[in-house]
């Protein structure tokens, strides 16, 4: 399960209404507690991506690193990211998929349909290792 403050999921939701027509990236930062994760702040990213920004979206490592560095000056570790979907579905594709790769984060998608964040999933990378990593399904609590 994936808690996360209204304020935070307004903003992540908000942001993928801003980057429409493109994908908008983030990091989800807060703490980890097996599988119950805790939202407490986001980091927005910019999305590398340049050949294909509608349907995809790739974090600068360098900026990766430099969100894990600073939330650890305030305790908070790297629970998950967000991405947008624009004019598509709010489920992960085979490429979602692949370019995960932190086990036990969760991959939250927003549909944006013509600018309009729609449906907000969340999935979390579940497996071992890169063989057998899967999404799994995983609810969301908004409070406050
Ligand atoms: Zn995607």
């Amino acid at each position: 399960m994936l808690k996360i403050s209204n304020k935070d999921y307004v903003a992540l939701r908000q942001h993928g209404e801003e980057t429409y027509p493109y994908e908008c990236c983030g990091v989800l930062l807060g703490r980890m507690d097996g599988e119950h994760k805790t939202v407490t702040s986001l980091a927005r990213c910019g999305n590398t991506r340049t050949d294909s920004p509608q349907n995809r979206y790739n974090i600068d490592p360098k900026e990766l690193i430099r969100i894990q560095r600073e939330g650890r000056e305030r305790a908070e570790d790297i629970v998950g990211f967000y991405h947008s979907h624009p004019d598509h579905p709010p489920q992960w594709s085979t490429t979602d998929l692949a370019e995960a790769h932190w086990i036990g984060c969760s991959y939250v998608i927003t549909a944006v349909a013509k600018g309009k964040a729609e449906i907000t999933n969340s999935f979390a990378l579940a497996g071992h290792d890169e063989n057998d990593k899967r999404l799994e399904d995983e609810r969301i609590e908004v409070s406050g």
